[in-house]
């Protein structure tokens, strides 16, 4: 035991040194400090909703970028003559020892809105307060607290985003500089019992055959989140002129946004650091684009998504949540087997799935295409299945925006306007004429002429022969007819919305929530 006031801060997210105010909070008045992360057995265990056996609930791209991140901020914290102390086992109970063993009196952690974490905390915070710790948990992940946006409206979350722009305002902090340096941390006090390790590698997790992956070639952690900040940033113009949904998603040797997705997501990068670094340029330059389109519109989607997301009971199934519309998705295993597994045989689609499965991260146009594609569009699956497979491989996956957009593409939520279909041949054609995208991604497409790159089952089989890829055999023909397909979802929705008006009026909201 160390004697002498101590605290800990306990790393979760927000694993970074900039704009951290629980660090900043738990190294202040303390003799010691213990810098804390807890790795979580519960991403590394098999996936009971993953197909292929052994499948973990986070995918290895997004394990290896968390512990890179971990990395890095061990380096800022020893360069601040402090270190980080990694343990494995059920964050909770490794907490509790912890607290016990080390006679802490303060205990710091970012406030989490996940559900995981809600139910994580209240267990901790409830030993801290039988304990006498102090805890400190504030809000940083986010540029405003969604309680505070709910309470603003009444009680409940805004369901529109000019609704939410509208009640968020100014976020309160943003009239002062935040705070983006410490210039040194209490020391570690003695470890006692406490099994502490280094960042372990994947292979030390359990993971076998690593040579087979194909790594995400985005790099984990808060030096690097800054570095790609600035490059962005540093490009005023094209900042001031950023408009989402223009942009190329087909862009894969430069992407046509920022890729900051899988930092905010860790806190590697301070959504409310990069929203100020966002003002200032907007200072610098004569005119710029506003929400919901520019860059500061697109933090804002972030908000809203984690506003709605913490307000709203079950907001990641369909059953039970009042926000949702209720539709009879299919449960159709070799169709999701085939989107997952990139075989529908519609190249757009299916490149657009292995950047996913090697990449863990994609445009966020292609995200709609393929989430389009699995539900409303064409393959009319479950969105709570296609949600489960970007929730395991993105690198950004992200509990509250992936429910979120999930929702919206399969317009069960948000946006309702099921006419309005991504077509999978001609959608990456305009901005991919030549198929680049579909020859990097497939390369069993490589030798395919353009003419035939987005439809290759029309190929004659003489192009085929010569393009080595005799379709059928070497690449699918496709899983389904889009016309008649596309026809048959707007045909199934449209019967489901005159369903869901007919019961709205006649149940309650309670009811309606609890339909399957
Ligand atoms: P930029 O355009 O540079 O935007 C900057 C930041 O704004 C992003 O990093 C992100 O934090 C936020 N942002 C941008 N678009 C959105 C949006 N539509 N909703 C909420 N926040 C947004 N994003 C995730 O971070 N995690 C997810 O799990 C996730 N799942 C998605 C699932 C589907 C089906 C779809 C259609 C989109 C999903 N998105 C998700 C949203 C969006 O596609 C990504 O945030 C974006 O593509 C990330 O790239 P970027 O950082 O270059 O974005």
């Amino acid at each position: 035991m160390a004697s002498g006031s101590s605290s800990l801060i306990w790393f979760r997210k927000g694993l970074r040194i900039h704009d951290n105010p629980a660090l900043e909070y738990a190294s202040k008045g303390s003799n010691f400090l213990y810098p804390v992360f807890v790795i979580d057995p519960h991403y590394m265990e098999p996936d009971p909703k993953a197909f292929s056996l052994g499948s973990t609930r986070a995918g290895i791209n997004r394990i290896r970028f968390l512990l890179e991140s971990l990395v890095d901020l061990d380096l800022s914290l020893k360069k601040l003559g402090s270190r980080l102390l990694v343990f494995k086992g059920e964050p909770s109970q490794v907490l509790i020892r912890c607290l016990k063993e080390w006679d802490v009196k303060k205990l710091c952690f970012e406030y989490d809105t996940d559900p995981y974490y809600q139910a994580l905390d209240i267990k901790v915070k409830d030993y801290a307060s039988s304990a006498g710790i102090e805890v400190f948990s504030p809000v940083s992940h986010t540029l405003f607290n969604p309680q505070d946006i709910i309470q603003k409206n009444g009680g409940k979350p805004p369901l529109s985003y000019q609704s939410f722009v509208k009640v968020a305002g100014q976020p309160s902090w943003a009239s002062s500089p935040i705070s983006t340096t410490i210039s040194s941390l209490p020391c570690v006090g003695e470890i006692g019992s406490c099994e502490i390790s280094k960042v372990p590698t994947v292979e030390e997790l359990g993971y076998e055959d690593i040579e087979q992956y194909e790594w995400t070639p985005f790099r984990g952690g808060e030096s690097e989140a800054l570095k790609r900040l600035r490059e962005s940033i540093n490009n005023k113009e094209w900042v001031a002129n950023f408009e989402k949904p223009k942009g190329d998603p087909s862009a894969f040797v430069k992407p046509a946004t920022t890729v900051l997705s899988p930092y905010l997501k860790f806190g590697c990068l301070s959504s409310r650091y990069f929203y100020q670094c966002l003002q200032d340029v907007y200072k610098n330059v004569r005119k710029h684009t506003s929400p919901p389109v520019s860059l500061v519109g697109q933090l804002l989607w972030r908000d809203f998504f984690y506003t709605v997301a913490f307000g709203t009971p079950n907001f990641d199934q369909m059953r039970g949540n009042r926000i949702c519309k209720q539709i009879p998705w299919n449960d159709d295993n070799e169709l999701l087997a085939a989107w997952r597994e990139a075989r529908t045989g519609y190249p757009w689609i299916d490149a657009i799935m292995v950047q996913l499965r090697k990449w863990g991260w994609m445009h966020h146009l292609a995200r709609h295409c393929v989430a389009c594609f699995l539900t409303r569009g064409d393959l009319f699956v479950h969105w709570e299945k296609g949600r489960d497979v970007f929730e395991r491989l993105l690198i950004d996956s992200d509990w509250a925006i992936n429910n979120g957009n999930w929702l919206w593409l399969s317009c069960s939520s948000f946006f309702y306007q099921y006419n309005r279909i991504y077509s999978p041949l001609s959608f990456g054609k305009k901005y991919d004429p030549n198929g680049n995208y579909i020859r990097h991604f497939l390369p069993v497409l490589k030798d395919m002429p353009k003419e035939y790159i987005y439809e290759p089952w029309t190929a004659p089989l003489s192009v085929q022969t010569k393009a080595k890829c005799i379709i059928g055999r070497d690449y699918p023909k496709p899983v389904i007819s889009h016309d008649s397909a596309s026809k048959e979802c707007k045909r199934k929705l449209a019967e489901a919305y005159a369903l869901n008006q007919k019961l709205n009026g006649q149940l309650s909201e309670e009811d309606l929530g609890n339909l399957k």
